[in-house]
């Protein structure tokens, strides 16, 4: 009897399916739900904060004392933009992400997941950039600023194991989440949206 309880009790997580691959590791800090390791110290975890779901793509730093800490290196993308990401955007960034690596490729792949921030992938970078954005007063275009994170290829794949685990794991909330583009029933509904038109929608608040 203690034999099968022992057994029991010790069977891993990662035994089961589709999450066998995935390197989970002891979360950060109480608010964190779930925590990968998708290499070279990057880290991928699920946080609730006031009733909302956020995930963090961070490197990670290690004190002199040998702890682990996350560094300011990484970007925190609410569930809507995550579902954004991992859903509409997913297949696209992989056939930019390989057309990328040819020659006589020409890829300037760039979405906007909301509130500036993007991801992109440009011809000869072997990675795919999660950033914040910012237009700065009187500029024509926006600009990248340093928050955010470029996955190389084998972080992204990394990366991409973790997403049906996930989506497992919220799904009721992935489930609650509508676009608000699906309620912008007019061009000036998305034009006073902040997550639509983040650059601009002040412009429109009062007409
Ligand atoms: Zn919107």
């Amino acid at each position: 009897m203690d034999n099968f309880l022992v057994v029991s009790s010790k069977r891993p997580l990662e035994d089961e399916g589709e999450e066998k691959d995935v390197k989970r590791v002891k979360p950060y800090n109480k608010n964190t739900d779930e925590e990968y390791d998708i290499g070279n110290d990057c880290h991928v975890s699920a946080q609730r904060h006031e009733g909302n779901v956020y995930i963090h793509i961070r490197y990670f730093d290690t004190s002199p004392t040998g702890r682990k800490y996350p560094s300011k290196k990484g970007i925190v993308l609410h569930l809507e933009k995550w579902k954004k990401l991992t859903e509409d955007c997913l297949d696209e960034i992989d056939k930019a992400l390989e057309d990328s690596q040819k020659e006589d490729g020409n890829v300037s792949y760039k979405e906007h997941l909301g509130h500036n921030v993007h991801v992109t992938v440009e011809q000869g970078y072997k990675w795919v950039d999660i950033r914040k954005w910012w237009k700065p007063e009187d500029a024509e275009n926006i600009v990248a600023t340093r928050k955010g994170i470029s996955l190389p290829v084998d972080l992204w794949k990394e990366f991409k194991k973790t997403i049906p685990v996930l989506r497992k794991r919220f799904q009721k909330e992935l489930d609650d989440i509508r676009y608000c583009y699906l309620d912008h029933d007019n061009q000036m509904s998305m034009l006073k949206c902040p997550g639509c038109n983040p650059n601009d929608y002040m412009n429109h608040e009062l007409i």
